[in-house]
């Protein structure tokens, strides 16, 4: 209660905008971009025991309050205006950028109409190798396959371990340690094989969970809002690939993205990430295809001279009409700007 007393008091009455302001005069104005990914029905979000109800997806009114929010205090620009701002004339005005990675069919059901509504731009991260398919990312087919047992324990003889699933916290923990179980064990190309041996049916989505059909990227792709950008070809994470694989996984997307579209793909979000996830290697890989930016998970806002191969980001969060003051201190990047002054 304190805590949001405290918030409110910062950001409507005044401290918020002196901090903003000091960090202006020094560095200039910032662009805070925002990560989702599913955008769900709002009874789907509000199921506590849905698979689809994970940190990083949201409703479709969530979606909605968000964007009104934001309006309110931030221009909401395009992924184009943003790396000109932070590349060469200097960041405008305090801006968002909305991004949505991995692709899902809602993206283009739900989250195209809110767009369209509110006439707000959005780039659209792709992974091509799911475009028109009915089998998920790996780590969704993990997540699927541990949603999809009836029984509220499994044991899988490959990992040597028994699971407990008496809930949906359990699945989604029982999920995570066998994507660790992979990546710990096999190399990125063998984890579908690896999972269908152990899952079968099991791993494969529902018609409703699919990802997006290349006739619907088309559609997308002749919006003017609908910016395209590459997400890799399978998701793997980059830092478990070896080099040729992560050039593979780089080109593919982008070529496959390119080739279908008839575009020229600018901008590309490493899947997962975090700092780990990319490296110079992955950087030149991106520079030869001429690509001019690259998105992280790694958060903060983003300032002139911002190296634009490792832009920052910050999640979208899932309940934002819960705490609007919340989302409003962490998009502004207010953590961060609290950080930097104590040091
Ligand atoms: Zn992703």
């Amino acid at each position: 209660m304190i805590k949001k007393f405290i918030k409110i008091l910062v950001l409507y009455f005044g401290p918020w905008s002196l901090l903003r302001l000091i960090k202006r005069r020094k560095e200039g104005a910032g662009i805070s971009i925002l990560y989702g990914h599913r955008v769900l029905s709002d009874a789907i979000i509000a199921d506590k025991n849905d698979p689809r109800r994970i940190t990083g997806h949201t409703s479709v009114s969530e979606v909605e309050v968000a964007i009104l929010e934001l309006k309110k205090r931030f221009d909401i620009i395009s992924m184009d205006e943003a790396v000109e701002q932070l590349s060469a004339q200097g960041v405008n005005r305090e801006s968002v950028v909305l991004t949505f990675d991995d692709g899902f069919k809602d993206n283009f059901k739900f989250l195209l109409p809110i767009l369209k509504k509110h006439k707000v731009p959005a780039t659209y991260y792709i992974n091509s190798s799911v475009i028109d398919s009915k089998k998920n990312l790996w780590f969704q087919s993990v997540i699927n396959f541990f949603f999809a047992i009836e029984e509220n324990v499994v044991k899988i003889d490959l990992s040597k371990k028994e699971y407990d699933l008496s809930s949906a916290d359990k699945r989604y923990k029982a999920a995570f340690d066998f994507m660790q179980y992979l990546q710990a064990n096999y190399k990125p190309d063998k984890f579908h094989e690896v999972i269908y041996s152990v899952a079968g049916d099991k791993a494969l989505p529902d018609e409703s969970d699919y990802h997006l059909s290349w006739d619907e990227l088309k559609i997308l792709n002749e919006e003017s809002l609908i910016t395209i950008g590459a997400h890799s070809y399978n998701h793997y994470p980059l830092a478990y690939c070896d080099e040729e694989q992560s050039k593979f996984e780089i080109e593919k997307s982008v070529k496959d993205l390119e080739e279908k579209l008839s575009i020229k793909i600018k901008h590309f979000s490493y899947p997962r990430g975090h700092v780990e996830d990319f490296n110079d290697w992955h950087i030149k890989v991106l520079k030869d295809l001429g690509i001019s930016s690259a998105v992280t998970t790694i958060r903060g806002v983003n300032r002139k001279g911002q190296d634009l191969y490792q832009i920052k980001r910050v999640g979208f969060p899932q309940n934002i009409s819960n705490d609007v003051e919340d989302f409003l201190w962490y998009v502004g990047g207010i953590p961060q700007l609290i950080a930097s002054l104590r040091n």
